[in-house]
């Protein structure tokens, strides 16, 4: 099951020209993390193929299950 999912129609996102996009609705659809202790946009490091997050405020690593992710219109 897919955790992408477009904030106006919850329908799932596919990704296109290095960013999500929707279909139903036509529009690009950005991601964004947040920290789940100061809430914070979140910086996000690829590393070894996996993603991790980093917050600039608490200056430390966010582990993926506790950050809060947004979808919203790009
Ligand atoms: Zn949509
Ligand atoms: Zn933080």
């Amino acid at each position: 099951m897919s955790e992408n999912r477009c904030p106006d129609c919850q329908d799932e996102l596919s990704w296109k020209d290095g960013q999500y996009y929707c279909d139903a609705c036509q529009h690009p659809v950005r991601k964004r993390a947040f920290c789940p202790d100061c809430d914070s946009e979140l910086e996000k490091l690829q590393a070894c193929g996996s993603a991790s997050y980093f917050c600039n405020s608490c200056n430390e690593l966010k582990s993926k299950s506790r950050v809060r992710v947004v979808f919203e219109k790009a």
